[in-house]
């Protein structure tokens, strides 16, 4: 199915603000994604404060660790390039979970995607048989 890049959903580390936690994790947008930030603001400390903040809190984390800013920048430079029509894009396109906009994966490519076409973009995406998971912070 289709999507618009804008509408779809990413789960992303953060420190809330009760006091009593260090780490939790919540469902944003792509717009409030620190990779997407980083790409629009052209901020690699974006980035780089995420990326402390995701090590510190996951323990399966390592998969995701070895986006450093310049290898987003180097998706980034392909999918201008080269457009989301390359072999990688039809071959994995991006998973959501079911019956949601959340991404189970992709969430580098939905942020790059975002930045170079704006929200109104399409994308494909396959929907997981798998239940969203829903993140909610009771402190707050
Ligand atoms: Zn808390």
């Amino acid at each position: 199915m289709k999507k618009r890049v804008g509408d779809l959903m990413v789960a992303i580390h953060y420190k809330p603000n009760c006091g009593r936690h260090d780490r939790d994790v919540k469902n944003v947008p792509v717009r409030e994604c620190p990779y997407y930030l980083s790409i629009v603001q052209e901020d690699e400390s974006i980035h780089e404060r995420y990326v402390a903040v995701a090590k510190s809190s996951s323990s399966n984390y390592l998969k995701e660790t070895r986006y450093t800013y310049g290898s987003l920048m180097r998706l980034a430079f392909s999918l201008a390039k080269d457009g989301y029509r390359d072999e990688k894009g039809a071959k994995e396109p991006m998973k959501v979970y079911r019956e949601s906009n959340l991404l189970h994966d992709g969430h580098h490519r939905a942020a790059v995607l975002l930045a170079l076409h704006g929200p109104e973009y399409l994308v494909d995406v396959v929907e997981l048989d798998e239940e969203v998971p829903i993140h909610e912070h009771r402190c707050e």
